[in-house]
């Protein structure tokens, strides 16, 4: 196998402006904080991920949020449809950058 996003389209879904105005405009918006729920309570760890809310080729603001690399990872290894697409879960060992 070589490289991982060999035969991924995934890429030419996003629309041109996505790194440069869709992904900061959202992050920007929910001011760099996860949205993702976990038990009730809003996750607000630093986001610096952007997460279709429903359709993934639907780029609206409003179906965007911000996650955290954590969420959105889990998140995305929930989606089983998404599966396909969505990088391998595994992860290598954790790393702290350092406690708060
Ligand atoms: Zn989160």
């Amino acid at each position: 196998m070589s490289g991982g996003w060999a035969g991924s389209n995934r890429r030419a879904e996003l629309p041109a402006d996505w790194y440069t105005v869709i992904r900061p405009f959202v992050l920007n918006r929910d001011e760099h904080r996860c949205r993702n729920r976990i038990n009730g309570h809003v996750c607000g760890r630093w986001a610096n991920q952007v997460d279709h809310i429903g359709d993934r080729m639907d780029h609206r603001p409003e179906m965007l949020q911000a996650l955290c690399a954590d969420c959105h990872g889990r998140k995305s290894s929930q989606q089983g449809n998404a599966a396909r697409w969505a990088e391998r879960t595994t992860r290598p060992p954790e790393r702290h950058p350092g406690l708060i």
